[in-house]
This record gives structure tokens, sequence and C-alpha cells, in this order.
């Protein structure tokens, strides 16, 4: 059996050859750990290999994570991203325990996230959420809606807008994938010829990592190649992240 620490070894090496194929410096790239339904000790080996920046979907379980881990106190240095669909009566854990959202799609709770954020603390770094295939049910900013969209969240004084994230739908192959990137890669760039200070492009996970690096991803969310494969869907914490906790 492999372990978390083995697995990010291989997730970086794989990492090393997408950015020489693509021509790219390795630290253009950002590995971001999604560690959504795995539990607090986790985390804790990834951190022992050497990560800090990790992902949840869930604000619940996220925030349980956090809390349990800052209470331990054994994991110094934890940088934590939400990535999952937002709703706007569900911000304020968000804004007060995390360090980036990838997840922004409306102004709405772009606003309540900056208002929300605490005084003390360094701007919420967010990302815009961009609907880069038109997939239906899907979560995401319009492309041609994105730029009144950066417009506004850019003034909000508690955030700080960094980049683009996109989830697009599986592609069959490498090509297709990248183009499908390519397309986020083309909004990042109009934005910042449009004078945005960016420098985050969110995008790739474990099938397609290497496609988005093609394409000019700054930043890959990566789960299942590095922790394994996940027994269940994202939700509220269960009996067994309470005991993780109660045990961290
Ligand atoms: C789960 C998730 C990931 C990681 O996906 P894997 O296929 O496990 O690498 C990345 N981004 C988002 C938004 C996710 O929900």
């Amino acid at each position: 059996m492999t372990t978390i620490g083995d697995n990010l070894y291989s997730v970086s090496t794989r990492l090393q050859q997408a950015c020489a194929q693509a021509g790219r410096p390795r630290a253009e790239v950002r590995l971001l750990a999604v560690s959504k339904t795995f539990d607090a000790d986790a985390v804790r080996q990834a951190w022992r290999a050497g990560q800090r920046a990790f992902g949840e979907n869930y604000v619940q379980e996220g925030v349980a994570k956090i809390e349990a881990l800052a209470t331990a106190g054994d994991c110094p240095g934890l940088e934590w991203h939400c990535i999952g669909p937002l709703q706007s009566n569900k911000t304020r854990p968000v804004a007060e325990h995390f360090d980036w959202v990838h997840s922004v799609d409306r102004l709405k709770v772009a606003e309540r996230l900056s208002a929300q954020r605490p005084a003390g603390r360094a701007p919420l770094q967010v990302c815009l959420q961009v609907d880069v295939d038109g997939g239906a049910n899907k979560s995401g900013v319009a492309p041609a809606d994105l730029p009144a969209l950066a417009e506004a969240v850019a003034r909000l004084p508690g955030l700080r807008l960094r980049g683009l994230m996109c989830i697009p739908e599986p592609a069959p192959d490498f090509e297709s994938q990248r183009a499908l990137f390519l397309q986020a890669r083309a909004l990042f760039d109009d934005l910042r010829a449009r004078g945005f200070d960016l420098d985050t492009l969110s995008m790739g996970m474990s099938d397609d990592l290497e496609a988005a690096v093609a394409a000019g991803s700054t930043l890959v969310r990566v789960g299942r190649a590095i922790f394994g494969h996940r027994e269940r869907k994202p939700g509220p914490p269960g009996p067994f992240d309470a005991a993780t906790a109660a045990a961290a």
C-alpha cells in the first residue's frame, strides 16, 4: 500500500514532467491537496511530507478540520482553500476560517465574503469560477459576464482578486482537455490585458493535471492521486470525522 507521502511524491513527479513538457518552470505551478472526505490525520500525513495548502469542498466539514488542526497546533503553516460551490447563506464560516476561495461566481457571494472577513485577517484571496463549457446545472460565471464580475469583486475591501478557476467536463483525450483549459487561459489573459493584476489560474485535477499545465495552469487541485479513493461524497461531518476531531 502506498502512503500519502509516496503519493505526494508521485504527483510532484507528474507535475515536474508536465512542466518540462510544456517548457515551464516547475515553480510556476502550485499543488493544492484536496482533502475533502479525508480526516485531519490525512492532512497531518501530507503536512509531514511537506504539503501546506489544502482544499475543501464542503464548508462544515472543512471548518471542523481547520479548527481541529488549529487546536492541536501540530501542523503550523497550513493554508486552507475553499473550492466547493458556495451558497450565499453559508459565507460567514468561509470568510472567518479560510485563506482562499476558488468558487466565487456571483457578486452577492463576494459581497458577503468581503463584509464578513474578520478585520484582523489578511483579505480573503479569491478566484472567480468560470463556466468554460456551458455545462447545464453547473456553477461558474458565464464568460460573457466575467469582466463585469471581476470589476466589481476587485473593488471589495475584504477580498483580493487573484485569478480564475474552472472545472471543465471530463474530456476523452489530452487534446480536448487542453482545448477546454485553453478557453479559461484565454479569459485569464484577457482580464490581465484589461489591467487586472491576476496571478492564479486554478485548473487541473488528478486525471487531467498534465493538460491543465500544458494550457497554463498555475495551481492544480489534486485529491484522489494524493489521498486515494473517496469512500463517500463530501458532506457534513459524520461520526468518523467527529471521532477524529475529538482525538486530535
Ligand atoms: C474533488 C475536487 C478536486 C479534486 O479532484 P480529484 O479528481 O480527486 O483530484 C478538485 N477540484 C474540485 C473543485 C473538487 O471538487
